[in-house]
């Protein structure tokens, strides 16, 4: 894990040596104040003069000025250091993931991912900036002030040693209980998330069932499990401090009363000895910021190992290292013995052979939960089948790069999610670079064009999140449009006009046969008139294909689809 953090690091070579460097001789200035206060009291109170005295003084001063400008330097560029690497991991989370697969998506809940990409990475940046330094200065600090202290009386600083142990075991106990603390506040504070997202974007459905109680008491719940894990941190801290705290006054004490003892005996100065306490409340240093250490550490670390779980997903669908991008496609489409199933146990497309010629239109009819709609999400490769194998324009779709298949495959499903800007930005989604004009052309083509010119801001309407403040009929439309902008040479239609009433859809349907012109579509309807001029009608019954044909052959035929036509 320790080599994982240090490769984050590699960026910033220039300002971690800089930041380091400051912070380790801060660190060292730190001892000037003990031996300048054992000179004052041994050297120059003795000798009387008051002009060296404020001359000294003056020094002195001068080693404060430049540990201040040094701490300047640790406490920005320092966590500029830290923040960079902690900006760095949210890009490298939010980059994976985008690529992993819907099957992955399928077992996550949003408020999870989201706290993955926040808050844990929260104290990334405070551990990866003061991490290194608190250890090579804990290090420095204890190694310098115990050569200074063993230099004023060896025995004397031989009992001070007294408190390495005591730390070592302070980290590791109380440390390592931390870290796993926080995982699982961290934990918690994903569950709450989900239930927040869930509540807030599900508002509309808690308030038509007047169920406002119900996710109050369940955000109650996770509210005081949360609670509940915080309070644990707290009384590990309550114990690691307070030990910590003995330890610490408990050498003090030591030191003044062996040192009382050696002045007495004669082996020890007075300069000495204040000196000499007071390099002991540096040696010690170290050790006051134990607090920092477990409690900023731990969160951290905990926070890095849920990152590294994220980035240790393989996404499942990714381009293979053969893959090249898409020569422009004619649309020819094959399904060859296609096997495919969500859970492997239990298939939902056994053997599933189709053939569409470029251009062709192909209706997939069937009874619901026929798999239809999963038959159609293997064509952009959001699920890889198990068996079998899916071309275009004869080439598998594995040897393809994902990005060059998928700009070539048009999608308007039942569901449209829309994004919370404009109604020109949401448009342009579908190509990114389009000019104004070709947004309006394909706005129009999608009979977008008289709620443009009824609204007083146009294409600059805001639509509210996801759409809201659209109709389904509207909201369908501006997919259409997106479509028209792709231009893509083949087309999936899954359900596209099924939640819209008669008179709106036969002006979407109108739409959507302009879209479908020239390009291989696959079409999925509810009801059958709206397929009865396909070209051909695919039947799937129970993953398999049931029959094929044109409206006519198949009515004739009294299958299934002159059952279903029948109903
Ligand atoms: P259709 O579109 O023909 O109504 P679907 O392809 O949507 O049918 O669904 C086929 C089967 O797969 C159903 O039993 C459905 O419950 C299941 N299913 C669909 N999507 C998922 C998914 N993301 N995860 C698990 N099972 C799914
Ligand atoms: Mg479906």
């Amino acid at each position: 894990m320790l080599r994982q953090f240090a490769a984050y690091y590699r960026p910033y070579r220039g300002l971690f040596w800089l930041d380091f460097g400051c912070a380790v001789a801060s660190g060292l200035l730190e001892l000037a104040f003990p031996l300048a206060v054992r000179g004052f009291i041994d050297h120059l109170l003795p000798r009387g003069d008051l002009a060296l005295t404020v001359l000294a003084g003056g020094a002195l001063l001068l080693v404060y000025l430049l540990n201040a400008g040094l701490m300047a330097v640790v406490t920005y560029w320092g966590h500029k250091l830290g923040i960079g690497i902690e900006t760095d991991m949210r890009a490298r989370a939010f980059d994976h993931l985008q690529r992993l697969s819907w099957r992955w998506y399928d077992k996550q809940r949003t408020g999870h991912l989201v706290a993955r990409v926040t808050r844990d990475l929260e104290e990334i940046g405070e551990v990866a900036h003061h991490g290194p330094e608190d250890l090579f200065i804990a290090v420095m600090t204890f190694a310098g002030a115990f050569a200074l202290m063993a230099a004023i009386h060896p025995t004397l600083a031989l009992l001070t040693l007294a408190i390495v142990p005591a730390t070592v075991a302070l980290v590791t106990v109380y440390g390592g209980r931390m870290t796993d603390t926080w995982r699982t506040i961290f934990g918690r504070l994903g569950d709450f998330n989900v239930r927040l997202e869930e509540a807030v974007g599900g508002i509309r459905v808690v308030q038509s069932f007047a169920n406002e109680d119900h996710e109050r008491a369940l955000f109650a719940r996770d509210n005081a499990r949360y609670r509940a894990a915080k309070l644990d941190a707290y009384r590990t801290m309550a114990v690691s401090t307070s030990l910590n705290y003995v330890a610490m006054r408990g050498i003090q004490v030591v030191v003044l009363v062996a040192g009382a003892w050696f002045v007495l005996d004669g082996s020890l100065s007075t300069g000495g000895f204040v000196g000499f306490v007071l390099l002991a409340g540096v040696f010690v240093q170290p050790l006051q910021k134990i607090a920092a250490v477990i409690e900023t550490y731990p969160k951290g670390i905990a926070g890095f190992r849920r990152y590294l779980e994220l980035l240790a997903t393989e996404p499942d669908i990714a381009d293979a290292p053969h893959a090249r991008p898409a020569p422009p496609l004619s649309g020819a489409v094959r399904f060859e013995g296609v096997g495919f199933g969500y859970d492997p146990a239990r298939p939902v497309l056994r053997d599933l052979t189709l053939d569409v010629r470029p251009g062709e239109t192909l209706a997939l009819v069937g009874p619901s939960g026929a798999g239809k709609t999963t038959a159609l999400a293997l064509l952009p490769r959001f699920y890889e089948p198990a068996a079998g194998r899916i071309t275009v324009d004869g080439i598998d779709l594995r040897d393809l790069t994902l990005d060059s298949l998928r700009r070539q495959i048009g999608i308007v499903s039942q569901d449209v999610f829309l994004f919370g800007g404009t109604l020109r930005e949401n448009i342009a989604y579908g190509r990114l670079d389009a000019t104004e004009a070709e947004i309006r052309a394909s706005a129009d083509l999608a009979r977008l064009g008289p709620l443009i010119d009824s609204l007083p801001l146009g294409l600059d309407t805001i639509v509210g999140e996801r759409g809201v403040t659209l109709s389904g009929g509207q909201k369908q439309r501006v997919a259409i449009a997106r479509v028209f902008l792709r231009n893509p040479p083949i087309l999936i239609l899954d359900e596209a006009t099924s939640a819209l009433d008669t008179e709106t859809e036969r002006e979407i349907q109108a739409a959507l046969d302009r879209l479908a012109e020239g390009r291989t579509t696959l079409i999925i309807a509810h009801r059958l008139a709206t397929v009865r001029h396909a070209d051909r009608i695919a039947v799937l019954e129970g993953g398999r294909l049931a029959e094929i044909g044109n409206h006519a052959e198949l009515a004739a035929r009294g299958g299934l689809y002159a059952r279903l036509a029948a109903a």
